[in-house]
């Protein structure tokens, strides 16, 4: 993590864009949305808030799946007794009372306290803006404000541009070599695995050819291509023909880059293959899943309906002509 004004990208946090060239795609219709979860809270004596602030930073919150890093934790509720109001989980980490109850009673015995209830609610994530914030404080529970959180998303996001302009002219040039080549659908994808940048597969879109199914799409296919040289890997490392640098799981951590934004089943299976990032070049404004204004605006890699995420980003220079698909074929 570097500071803002010390990372050596060029970042436009107005327009979410990295060096002119990378617009970061996101949920636009979910970005200021408090989507209000509900909390367990308990009334407290003053005395007991560093006893209470200790047990939320080390049992409850690196195990809330909701991150409440926005949120404040403690409010006044009537100063004159010094009675203190204390959030102390979401209900997706304990759903019953009695879990609750069990974790204050292991984790702070001697503590007492009155009001164990689960109905207040709290914005599920940081709002974009200091007058959001200001607004949701009073709408729900008081708020902590840092800055709009995806400057801080941005910031922290790691590109080797290099790397990504010499993979964005790989699938260009082969997708123009496709079309030349006959292939109807001149999709092309690359996998790179983090830890083996240097042997990127590439996969095209097969479903033209006659062997193959209508669901051979190049990401599709390039899934399961990293699942067959993984399946190599372990064969020859179980001969002892190579040495064994580790094992890859489904494609965790990979980045994806291919030609036209990915149609919904192909958006799905990069989130069930845990793939970190996926760079496209040609948005499919009627079949594409990752713009808010493509397709149905699902959002595949941003929807709240999920648990796992990527990130995603278009190149939105014009440095790498791709073939034009025709807007109704899913990419
Ligand atoms: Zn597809």
């Amino acid at each position: 993590m570097v500071k803002k004004s010390l990372n050596p990208l060029k970042i436009d946090y107005r327009k979410c864009i990295v060096e002119d060239r990378l617009l970061q795609i996101r949920n636009e219709r979910i970005i200021d949305v408090a989507d209000p979860v509900k909390v367990w809270t308990i009334d407290i004596d003053a005395k007991d808030s560093k006893k209470v602030v200790d047990f939320i930073r080390r049992f409850t919150q690196p195990n809330d799946p909701v991150p409440l890093m926005h949120v404040k934790r403690i409010k006044k509720k009537n100063a004159e007794k010094k009675i203190l109001c204390v959030l102390i989980c979401s209900v997706e980490l304990a759903r019953e009372k009695s879990e609750v109850v069990s974790f204050l009673q292991q984790e702070v015995p001697d503590l007492k306290y009155s009001n164990l209830e689960n109905t207040q609610r709290v914005p599920r994530q940081a709002a974009p803006t200091k007058e959001l914030a200001v607004e949701w404080s009073n709408e729900y529970w008081p708020l902590t404000w840092y800055g709009n959180p995806n400057d801080q998303i941005l910031n922290d996001y790691v590109f080797d541009m290099d790397l990504i302009k010499f993979l964005l002219e790989l699938i260009s040039s082969r997708s123009r070599k496709e079309l030349q080549k006959g292939n109807g659908f001149p999709i092309v994808t690359a996998f790179v695995n983090p830890r083996d940048t240097k042997n990127p597969i590439i996969s095209v879109d097969k479903r033209d050819h006659h062997d193959h199914t209508l669901l051979d799409h190049s990401i599709m296919f390039g899934i399961k291509s990293v699942a067959e040289r993984e399946a190599k890997r372990r064969y020859q490392v179980e001969k002892g023909e190579k040495e064994d640098a580790g094992s890859v799981y489904l494609c965790l951590n990979f980045d994806v880059y291919t030609t036209h934004e990915p149609c919904s089943m192909c958006s799905m299976a990069l989130i069930h293959s845990r793939v970190k990032r996926c760079i496209f070049l040609q948005p499919m404004i009627k079949t594409g899943c990752l713009k808010t204004e493509s397709g149905n605006g699902y959002c595949m890699h941003n929807n709240r309906k999920l648990n796992s995420k990527y990130e995603v980003f278009q190149w939105i220079g014009n440095e790498y002509s791709t073939p034009t698909i025709d807007e109704n074929v899913c990419c």
